[in-house]
């Protein structure tokens, strides 16, 4: 089977690990990876969503933390900090700053982030095939008010640095409008069985990877079912702050709300948690097949058994 599926970083990244425990050999993933999270730090290209796929898929992530290397140290940080150049907010351990030089280093010599990224899986062996959403350069930028009045803020630095603590007025993904698709990421969504939207952040996520052009048309033109799992189980998301830039786009955070945010147009069929069992009947009514289980990724056989549902609900809508 091949199957395409869009993803953040911790919520699209631990779905991913269940998803891949559950096919074998025969199957084929392909991830495209949002890349409107990208910030130029330390005259570095840091790409946290790809990163968090690659480490987690391939056995180098933080466990507990998510997001990073696993047995981090952070020298070059003390010794930055020494020096009083930052930011300090964003967390950069040693083990981290090699694969950010060796990106940094090609892209300098001329190869596409996505030739850059298979590249750094050759090290990691993710199992998927993850390509980012782009090769060009994508920011996000929050709109927000403060008392410095009002400006926009680069996504790293609502989310990390002010912990989305003030309102998100807008979201905007600078330079989507021009960016086209990296190589691959069209044909692997025309050529897939079925596709799958992950728990991962609706709006800065997997928002953004549909704000790239071409590719919301291609998911919604694709022959393969599309089935989404919910990130927000009881009007929250479990872990994060999706609720914020939600607001920002004016949806409520429900399970309901981000179904038909995502549309019948795009959506062939959605998985709310238990909690939410309430929401089907009004998903289903909007058009999108919808079906309510466990959806906490407490470990990966719970995860496993969430991509199985996904697949299960895929074919339901196939037939
Ligand atoms: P980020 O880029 O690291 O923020 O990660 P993603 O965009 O891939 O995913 C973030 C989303 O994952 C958040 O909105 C969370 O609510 C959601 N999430 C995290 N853990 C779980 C879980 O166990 N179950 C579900 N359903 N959603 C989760
Ligand atoms: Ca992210």
């Amino acid at each position: 089977m091949r199957i395409v599926a869009l993803a953040g970083g911790i919520g699209g990244a631990r779905f991913l690990r269940g998803l891949r425990e559950l096919t074998g050999p025969q199957d084929e993933i392909t991830v495209i990876g949002n890349t409107g999270d990208d910030i130029h730090l330390f005259g570095l290209k840091v790409c946290p969503d790809l990163d968090t796929v690659m480490y987690t898929l391939g056995g180098g992530i933080h466990e507990e933390q998510g997001w990073g290397r696993a047995d981090e140290t952070w020298s070059v940080k003390e010794e930055l900090k020494a020096y009083g150049v930052g930011p300090e907010w964003f967390g950069l351990g040693d083990r981290d700053f090699a694969t950010h030089i060796v990106r940094t280093q090609m892209l300098g010599a001329g190869y596409p982030l996505s030739a850059v990224t298979e590249a750094l899986c050759d090290r990691w062996q993710p199992g998927v095939r993850l390509l980012p959403m782009t090769d060009d350069r994508v920011e996000t930028h929050v709109k927000i008010t403060d008392e410095s009045g009002p400006r926009v803020v680069h996504f790293q630095e609502y989310w990390v640095k002010l912990h989305a603590a003030v309102a998100a007025e807008a979201i905007v993904p600078v330079g989507a409008e021009t960016a086209k698709p990296a190589p691959g990421v069209l044909e692997a969504i025309a050529a897939a069985d079925v596709i799958l939207l992950p728990p991962s952040n609706p709006v800065v996520s997997i928002g953004t990877i549909l704000a790239v052009p071409g590719i919301r048309q291609a998911v919604s033109d694709a022959a393969a079912p599309v089935v989404g799992l919910s990130p927000i189980i009881g009007g929250a998301p479990v872990r994060g702050m999706a609720d914020k830039v939600l607001a920002a786009v004016g949806v409520e955070a429900t399970a309901e709300a981000v179904a038909l945010h995502y549309g019948s147009g795009l959506l062939d069929g959605w998985l709310v948690d238990t909690a939410d069992a309430e929401a089907v009947a009004a998903v289903e009514a909007a058009g999108i097949s919808c079906r309510a289980i466990p959806l906490l990724m407490t470990d990966v056989p719970a995860t496993a058994e969430m991509a199985r549902a996904a697949l299960e609900l895929a074919e339901q809508v196939r037939s």
